[in-house]
Order: C-alpha cells, then sequence, then structure tokens
C-alpha cells in the first residue's frame, strides 16, 4: 500500500475530530467526511507505520446515520466538522468522546456514557460571528470562512450556523468598500485597511452589535456606512477596533465608538448582561441558559454559602449564582471583563457578588492563605487548557462541599479531575451540553463532592438555612458545656 492508492473501507468508528476511521489490510485509516457506518471508497494522503490517513473520493454504501449538509461549504469550510452526521448520532458521537476521556485520561474505569442536552432546533444558534475579509484573483474583496487548516477565505455570506443579520450587514459592507476601493487587509502583505468585521446579536433582546476591525483608525465615507447600518432592524451599537499589528489575532485592545454604545445588552433568564465587543461571551444562548442552569442545580445552593466562580467572565456564571447564595466571588484575568461583570451586577441589583482581577491560580492562593476567605462551592469555568495546578491545589485545600467543574475541553476535564479525586473528591455527576451543533465540541459539567467532609457537614447540605444555624448554635452550646 503506498500514497495514491485507493483503497474500500467499511468506517466503523469516529475520531475526536470528527474524521471517519476504518480498517483496511490491517491498517487503521483516517478518512476526513466520512461518517460511520459508510462504506467508501478513498484515496491514499499518507502512511505511517500501523496507520495512515486517506481522503474521501466517494461513498459507495451511505451509512443509516448519513444527512445531506445543510451548507454547501460544509466539506472546505473549517468551521464544521460533523454536518453529514444525523444530529442524534452527533449527540452520541460526543457522550462517547467525554466518557472515553473520562476513561482513558482520568482513569474513570465506572463513567456511564453521560446525557448530552441536544436543541431543538441546531441551526442560526450563533449569536456572535467573526467574518475575515480578504481580497480574490479579481481584486474584489470577500468574506467568509477559512478552509480547513488554513487561511484561505471561502466566499459566504450566510453561515447556517449564524443569524440571518451577519448576511445584512456583510453585504453592506462588501458593497461600500468596492464603491470607495477600501482594500482589505492581507496577512501575508500587511497592508490593507478591513481586517475582519465582529457582528452580535441579544437573542433575548435583538440588539445588534457590529464591530470594524481595521488596520487603522477610520475608513472611508464612514458616516455612509453607519447610516446604512442602522438601517438594519435592531442595531445598537457599531464601533472600531484598532489593531495595528501584523498578526493572526483578530483583535487590538483600541475601540472607537462609531454610533451609539460601545456595547448591548442582553438577557439570560432574568439577568441583564452587558456585552462589548472585548468581552467574552457564550455564543449560544438557548444551550447557555441549560449550562447554567445545570451548574445551578449541581452548586444546590440553600443562600447561605461562600461561592467561588473562577475564570468568571463578565461574571455570567456569578450573578446567576448570587441570588441563590449568601456571597459570590468571581475572578478573571482580563480586566474589561471584570468592569462589565462588576457594571452587570449593579445593573442587576446585585449586591452580594465581588469581583477580583488576576490570575485563578494566583488570587485564590492569595485570598485563601493571607485573608483566610472560605468557601462552600466552588464554580470553574477555564478555558480549553483547563485549570492551572496552583488553582487545583488551593481549591483542594480550601475542601468546598461540592465543585462544579464547566469544561469546553473534555480531555483536560480528564487530567484535573484525576488530580481532584486523588484529593478527597468524587465524581457524582457528569452531563454535556451541545453548545456547538455540526461542530466536534462540546461542553461538559461535572459535580464533584467532597468525601473528606464530618457527617455534619452532610447534614448541612440537606436542610435550610435556619436549620442549619439553630444545629450549629446547638453545637456550640454542647461545647461550651462540654
Ligand atoms: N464563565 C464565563 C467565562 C468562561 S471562558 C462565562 O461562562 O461566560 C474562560 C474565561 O477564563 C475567559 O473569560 C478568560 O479570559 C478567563 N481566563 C483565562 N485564563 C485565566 C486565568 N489563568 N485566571 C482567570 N481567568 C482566566
Amino acid at each position: 500500500m503506498k500514497k495514491e492508492d485507493l483503497i474500500t473501507l467499511e468506517i466503523t468508528d469516529m475520531g475526536v475530530d470528527g474524521e471517519g476511521i476504518g480498517r483496511y489490510d490491517g491498517f487503521t485509516f483516517f478518512v476526513k467526511d466520512a461518517v460511520i457506518g459508510d462504506t467508501v471508497e478513498a484515496k491514499i494522503l499518507k502512511m505511517k507505520k500501523n496507520y495512515g490517513y486517506a481522503r474521501l473520493q466517494q461513498v459507495l454504501k451511505p451509512s443509516s446515520l448519513r444527512r445531506e449538509p445543510g451548507c454547501v461549504h460544509a466539506r472546505p469550510c473549517g468551521g464544521c466538522q460533523l454536518q453529514a452526521l444525523d444530529y442524534e448520532a452527533q449527540l452520541d458521537f460526543k457522550a462517547k468522546k467525554i466518557q472515553n476521556h473520562l476513561i482513558r485520561i482520568g482513569g474513570f474505569t465506572d463513567i456511564e456514557k453521560p446525557e448530552v442536552m441536544g436543541m431543538d432546533n441546531p441551526w442560526r444558534y450563533r449569536n456572535k460571528a467573526q467574518f475575515p475579509f480578504g481580497t480574490d484573483r479579481e481584486g474584489h474583496a470577500v468574506t467568509g470562512f477559512y478552509a480547513v487548516r488554513s487561511h484561505r477565505i471561502i466566499p459566504c455570506t450566510d453561515c447556517l450556523l449564524g443569524v440571518e443579520e451577519n448576511q445584512v450587514v456583510l453585504e453592506k459592507v462588501l458593497a461600500h468598500m468596492e464603491r470607495h476601493q477600501i482594500p482589505a487587509y492581507d496577512e501575508t502583505t500587511g497592508k490593507g485597511l478591513v481586517r475582519h468585521v465582529l457582528i452580535r446579536k441579544g437573542f433575548a433582546t435583538g440588539e445588534l452589535m457590529v464591530c470594524l476591525i481595521l488596520k487603522g483608525r477610520t475608513l472611508k465615507a464612514l458616516p455612509e456606512l453607519s447610516s446604512s447600518l442602522q438601517e438594519i432592524p435592531g442595531m445598537k451599537s457599531i464601533t472600531i477596533n484598532v489593531n495595528l499589528e501584523n498578526t493572526n489575532v483578530i483583535m487590538g485592545k483600541e475601540l472607537l465608538p462609531v454610533w451609539g454604545p460601545m456595547y448591548i445588552t442582553d438577557r439570560i433568564r432574568e439577568i441583564t448582561y452587558r456585552i462589548s465587543p472585548l468581552s467574552f461571551y457564550q455564543v449560544n444562548p438557548v444551550q447557555t441558559k441549560r449550562l447554567y442552569e445545570t451548574a445551578l442545580e449541581y452548586a444546590d445552593l440553600r443562600g447561605h454559602e461562600i461561592v467561588w466562580d473562577l475564570y468568571c467572565g463578565i461574571g455570567t456564571i456569578s450573578l446567576f449564582l448570587a441570588r441563590k447564595a449568601g456571597k459570590v466571588y468571581g475572578v478573571e484575568i482580563v480586566p474589561e471583563a471584570i468592569e462589565d461583570a462588576r457594571e452587570n451586577a449593579r445593573i442587576n441589583g446585585i449586591k452580594n457578588a465581588e469581583f477580583f482581577v488576576g490570575k485563578a491560580e494566583e488570587v485564590l492562593p492569595r485570598k485563601y492563605q493571607e485573608e483566610g476567605v472560605r468557601a462552600d462551592v466552588i464554580v470553574v469555568d477555564p478555558p480549553r487548557k483547563g485549570c492551572d495546578p496552583a488553582a487545583l491545589e488551593t481549591m483542594v485545600r480550601m475542601a468546598p462541599e461540592r465543585i462544579v467543574y464547566i469544561s469546553c475541553d473534555s480531555a483536560t476535564l480528564a487530567r484535573d479531575l484525576k488530580y481532584l479525586c486523588g484529593e478527597g473528591y468524587e465524581v457524582k455527576k457528569v452531563k454535556g451540553c451541545d453548545m456547538f451543533a455540526f461542530t466536534t465540541h462540546v461542553e461538559t459539567v461535572c459535580l464533584l463532592s467532597n468525601r473528606k467532609l464530618k457527617p455534619d457537614t452532610y447534614i448541612k447540605l440537606s436542610l435550610d438555612m435556619e436549620d442549619y444555624y439553630r444545629i450549629k448554635d446547638a453545637e456550640k452550646e454542647k461545647n461550651k458545656t462540654s
């Protein structure tokens, strides 16, 4: 067997990146775009010692789980990996991914396949899109999505995962660039002006935000473009983000107002959030609500608890929990996000939430060692790389009754759970949440409880606050007399 050979194989599994996996002549082959259950013809791209990569040539016998992709760009586009797979099967794929990571990396042998909360309608769920701009062969500005593992733009103004307004905004920006001969930024030469357009929509409020990310501070005939964008129903905020660097980092630090405030607002349940172009906000609001409700259920708050929300962003989870807790402390590394978090607490009239700027692995140890702050419940929602060891160690030393771990990467989740479970915690519940339908990503929420707790603390969990204090007072009395 060698490169360029055509092989016929049955796809019997799928890898973590959504690629089909089949065996041929004792070798394992990875075939992108093939679906579990397909029989395919594929061309060998690369051979290794006992496995290889092959390109899908044709589907000889389609799997019963194969579906016609909704989007014509599904195969070349780097955004979606699972459009050809039935939605229920996608959820099953994600459940297995979580389970596999927990078994293989976490060493949890008795973990069952978790439930993954799916969407009723898995299309047009994203409230945020960042479209890169470039120039086509004829010299016209184009926008769309990057092809798989490249920065080649596939022209497309209507991604089916995003809102319909994206297309209206992008067509207006493209027409304006054409009319005024405004060049798109070119990553290879560092020349040109328009880098990206960021669009956000508050699903609960209908408010729209457009942020033009430029290698510069303004644009020819800006008022004309601004007026045109203002005609779009829901438009609330138009800004420019200045990024003068020759880098593929999307956003610069400086934000300039063009029209309206430099934020929009959105709501999740009864909490209102102010969102600026620079702050992190979950992209799938329908599923975010379900994710946070699960986190809240796992936190099982009675009203008196001290809760830490590490990696809190703009305080989304903190404020959600604050209504049910005694006190919530949020920690986040991005100063602007903390400003938003404080503002969000204020506009919601929440007084029992306090926020700190800094690294979780520095702030938490400091607060614990120097000021002796405690925790009844710790919620963490770290980025893909998971929690820093120093943060985990302090969490263990603070010995909260419960830890709620929200994760966007089940591999690092499994690694961190392994550590926590070696230090006296046990995994009580695991649930997946499909925040990113048609991609291989899955969010996981996990409840851990402290095995070392004394029986009286267990009693505390099942009583309401008054009962809790009554018992505590009785204990104090007893200690005094004995
Ligand atoms: N819980 C929030 C945000 C989760 S995203 C929400 O649901 O909206 C993860 C957040 O962790 C980001 O806001 C990121 O800026 C922040 N972050 C990354 N590294 C960090 C660190 N070492 N310490 C604290 N926060 C960090």
